[in-house]
């Protein structure tokens, strides 16, 4: 199937899946992911409408986003997806506009420290919220049982929150891989649910609720999800297998 036929079938069932929760389809962003796959990869997305990329591994990205501007294409939006390395964190700001993957409280106020003087660079928080081990981010499984868990992750939240350079939009988590989609839905409502407890407890807007990817988006979207990041049904198979990164 080509990259077109994949987008028009994702693009229908994004408009199904809001319409079944009663919600407008603009409300959430596509972002095409597009990790290990070509500069023309990406172009053939952009001559379909696409401006939302999502790349998980910096050494990646810099090449393939350096040869799409290249090409013209500058006024696309690059998501950073995947775990950051400390020694790579200097070249993450400059490179993306969206950091989703923000999993500790020294990322934040590294990315802070080197984000660019001209604009603030907008952050998601990583939240694992299904207690699987392999999972990245602040580990939230428990925040409903446990009052100690949330109350410590709102005070690492109020303070990435604090740092001027950064905008946090909101948080972001991975679903564990299941048969039926329909066993993510706790997952995502539970990602909700605790976007909406912080709101409350810290007076702050958090809009944004990056959750669904391609075996799971229509629940996800279903449970409030604003973006979604679909590799896979967009682009097919991964085309690169690296041994070295857990989440390809
Ligand atoms: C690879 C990846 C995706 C996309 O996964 P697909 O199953 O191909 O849609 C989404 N989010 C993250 C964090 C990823 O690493």
């Amino acid at each position: 199937m080509s990259i077109a036929e994949n987008l028009s079938i994702v693009r229908s069932q994004i408009d199904r899946a809001c319409i079944n929760a009663g919600r407008d389809p603009g409300s959430v962003t596509l972002v095409a992911v597009s990790k290990t796959h070509t500069p023309s990869k990406v172009l053939e997305a952009v001559a379909l409408g696409m401006q939302h990329f999502g790349e998980n591994r910096v050494e990646e990205a810099q090449g393939k986003i350096t040869a799409v501007r290249a090409q013209g294409s500058s006024s696309l939006v690059w998501h950073m997806i995947g775990h950051i390395q400390s020694r790579k964190v200097r070249d993450v700001a400059p490179l993306f506009d969206v950091v989703q993957s923000v999993d500790s409280v020294k990322l934040a106020s590294k990315l802070a420290a080197s984000a660019p003087k001209t604009r603030r660079l907008k952050v998601l928080v990583e939240v694992n919220v299904s207690g699987e081990e392999s999972k990245q981010g602040f580990s939230c499984a428990s925040w409903q049982e446990e009052r100690a868990v949330f109350d410590e992750f709102a005070a690492s939240i109020h303070e990435i929150a604090g740092f001027r350079a950064i905008e946090l939009a909101g948080l972001m988590t991975m679903a564990p891989i299941v048969e039926d989609m329909e066993q993510a839905r706790p997952v995502f409502a539970r990602l909700r649910k605790l976007r909406d407890a912080l709101q409350e407890k810290l007076g702050l807007p958090l809009p944004e609720l990056s959750m669904g990817m391609t075996d799971d988006y229509p629940v996800a979207i279903e449970e409030g999800a604003t973006i979604v990041r679909i590799g896979r049904a967009i682009f097919g198979e991964r085309q690169v297998v690296q041994a070295n990164n857990p989440a390809l």
